[in-house]
């Protein structure tokens, strides 16, 4: 592989076949598989991974705005995309691209009955969301029969599937409230297809319930974060690949002295005779400022470097003292020798809001598969 000569996030997509053929095995052959690809694919890139999703077998794909589902659907992707958080001004164009909204209030489906029916729509596939203790969106149990009525008195839509989502699947101690969110999904799932004359997909699980609770797969799942890599567990990291490796480069390295300060604020004193490296990455890239004054590193030829003062736009600064390298050097900031999960952990955060985090800026190359 070659050597960074800029700051650049290598996408492997070797990396995320062997994390999809991973969460597959955990699951019976005809569960099918809904690929989150919201957030430019979790930080990476959404069209190279869709694609690359939708070659290994994916059947659905799941964004979170309409205009990620623009974007795939202008990249070529073809299997059905459920728009996650769709609004009311967003019905026109998820019909004019093929997209399938996800209904969560009486309110949003009566506006996209009505929006379809306007457009002369014949059984649109929509998803319901219910609501089963996670009080983010989704109908609640009472609603089921204006939304059985609702539905019932227009050909306009067909449900495609009915979804809900867990607050806490990675958590063992939320096991209790986890099989109560569950059960409650099964009765208000049950409570709805006894009056349809129909069966839509049932899907609650997310990356951690595929892990945790396998038997609630029911017929579909949502991968998201195990795509990427990240199991929330450190059991389960072992199994998967991170995906994303972000690299950059050493621009210039000083050699300084007692006295001397460095960076913005004069945030890191110099002690002792210390050998300072910069780097062209910084907070507008997706390194934030929690990552400074020595909470996180990066790696310098598999030797750790602390990242010393205030992290800048556009750059950091590393103390590289006792490590042998040279401007030009390729340094890895996370991926690699150094788990993502780890330097999220030291800037006080989690693995999906480091990934999702990478700026557009930053330049992607794309590591194919090796057949
Ligand atoms: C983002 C999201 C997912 C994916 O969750 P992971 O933990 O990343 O697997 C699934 N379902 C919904 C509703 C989401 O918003």
């Amino acid at each position: 592989m070659s050597e960074a000569k800029e700051t650049v996030l290598e996408i492997d997509l070797g990396a995320l076949a062997h994390n999809y053929r991973y969460l597959r095995s955990k699951l019976d052959k005809d569960v099918k598989f809904m690929a989150v690809v919201k957030a430019f694919a979790y930080g990476s890139d959404s069209e190279v991974i869709a694609k690359k999703l939708e070659e290994l077998g994916t059947d659905y794909f799941a964004v979170a705005y309409v205009y990620e589902g623009i974007r795939l659907r202008k990249s070529g992707i073809t299997k059905p995309i459920l728009v996650l958080h769709p609004q009311l001004t967003n019905f026109e164009e998820i019909i004019d691209h093929c997209l399938e909204p996800n209904l969560y209030s009486e309110k949003i489906l009566r506006k996209f009955i009505e929006i379809a029916e306007q457009k002369n729509q014949k059984n649109y596939p929509v998803h319901l969301k219910f609501n089963t203790g996670l009080n983010r969106l989704g109908f609640s149990q009472k609603e089921i029969p204006t939304i059985y009525k609702l539905i019932s008195e227009t050909e306009s839509l067909r449900v495609a599937s009915v979804l809900s989502h867990l607050a806490a699947s990675e958590d063992w101690r939320e096991r209790e409230f986890t099989l109560g969110q569950i059960n409650l999904f099964r009765k208000m799932t049950w409570e709805l297809i006894e009056k349809l004359d129909y069966e839509p997909l049932l899907h609650i699980c997310n990356t951690s319930g595929i892990i945790n609770y396998p038997k609630a797969a029911f017929s579909m799942v949502r991968s998201g974060i195990g795509l990427y890599g990240f199991g929330n567990d450190e059991t389960i990291d072992p199994h998967l690949k991170p995906v994303g490796k972000l690299k950059s480069v050493i621009s210039q390295i000083h050699h300084l002295e007692k006295g001397d300060t460095v960076g913005y604020n004069r945030a890191f004193k110099v002690e002792k005779p210390t050998k300072i490296a910069i780097l062209p990455v910084g907070h507008a890239d997706g390194i934030n400022r929690r990552y400074g004054n020595g909470k996180a590193g990066v790696m310098v030829h598999g030797n750790y470097a602390p990242i010393i003062g205030n992290v800048c736009m556009d750059i950091i600064m590393i103390d590289v003292t006792d490590i042998n390298c040279e401007e030009g050097d390729e340094v890895m900031i996370f991926g690699g020798d150094q788990h993502p999960v780890k330097f999220a952990e030291a800037g006080g955060t989690i693995s999906y809001e480091l990934i999702t985090g990478i700026q557009r800026r930053v330049s992607r190359k794309i590591i194919e598969e090796k057949s």
